[in-house]
């Protein structure tokens, strides 16, 4: 068995990398109970281990942030406006991780409806960066598939944007839909390019590998599409950790490739590596006997 890592774009990327380490250094510099606003990450384990190191998930919901006695740092994938003024409020201490390439989608969805147009983002309706962005306008919408993109009503100007870290693909035939509800359609769309090159990557390695093992949370949008577009060539499995390995996806043949979300820790995609590698070695010497 052959185990290939993709090459660059696997594990944290650069807005996670710099959340995790706000979150680590303000426990660290701080007296009194640090507070998360919500799954800093999409990734079960990694934020198993921030609880473990002394943060605790507040979950805000709508802006309904509860009156605790500390500090609140806001997620990579941002908050509403109404967070964070309930969070100034209540005088809760701030520290905001929101990730510089989601804080620039919410600052254009805001100025473009100010402009006078239809914002209209494509995400997932449940998806935390998706409502916070569309939160920093009146009356933007989330259209999460092509059916809610052509059961829209008509708009005098269309500005569409994206969740970071959807299929580019995707969006671009939302944006043909949208061009048949209005005149006038801007596209603003901004897929991270982390996101982009990561799923090439994943695209690139399937090809070479027959099979691919996803290293991430199950709740990680970008993760899911690393199994989307790995599973259009090979069978892919997406695991959370090492033990969720199961032996009977390989053969002594199989040539393996590992690509990992962007929310996942690099002890979890090591750990993965070396037991396929173990694995490997292990069915080697089967076939050998
Ligand atoms: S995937 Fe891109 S947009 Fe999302 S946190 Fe990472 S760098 Fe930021």
């Amino acid at each position: 068995m052959q185990v290939i890592r993709a090459p660059r774009f696997s594990g944290f990327c650069g807005g996670v990398k710099r959340a995790w380490t706000i979150a680590l250094r303000t426990r660290a510099v701080t007296e009194g109970p640090v507070y998360l606003s919500g799954e800093l990450i999409n990734n079960g384990p990694a934020m198993h281990e921030l609880e473990e190191r002394g943060l605790s998930v507040l979950r805000v919901i709508d802006g309904e942030v509860p009156a605790v006695p500390g500090t609140l740092v806001m997620r990579a994938h941002g908050e509403s406006p109404v967070t964070f003024a309930r969070a100034q409020e209540l005088g809760l201490p701030i520290v905001d991780a929101t990730c510089g390439i989601v804080r620039a989608v919410q600052q254009k969805a805001k100025a473009l409806e100010e402009s006078g147009w239809q914002v209209i983002l494509y995400g997932h309706h449940d998806h935390p960066e998706a409502r916070a962005t569309i939160a920093y306008t009146q009356h933007g919408l989330i259209v999460d598939s092509l059916a809610e993109a052509e059961a829209l009503t008509s708009f005098e100007r269309i500005a569409a944007l994206a969740q970071t870290t959807v299929l580019l693909a995707d969006y671009d035939q939302i944006c043909e839909v949208l061009k048949t509800k209005t005149s006038e359609l801007a596209n603003h769309g901004q897929i991270c390019a982390w996101t982009r090159m990561a799923q090439e990557e994943a695209a690139a390695l399937a090809l070479e590998c027959s099979v691919v093992v996803v290293v991430g949370g199950r709740g990680s949008s970008n993760t899911r599409r690393l199994v989307d577009v790995a599973s259009e060539h090979v069978p892919t499995y997406l695991v959370e950790t090492v033990e969720e390995l199961e032996p009977g996806w390989f053969q002594a043949s199989s040539v393996v490739g590992v690509c990992a979300g962007a929310s996942t820790r690099e002890g979890d995609v090591a750990s993965v590596m070396a037991r396929l590698e173990t694995l490997g070695q292990e069915m080697n010497v089967r076939t050998a006997e």
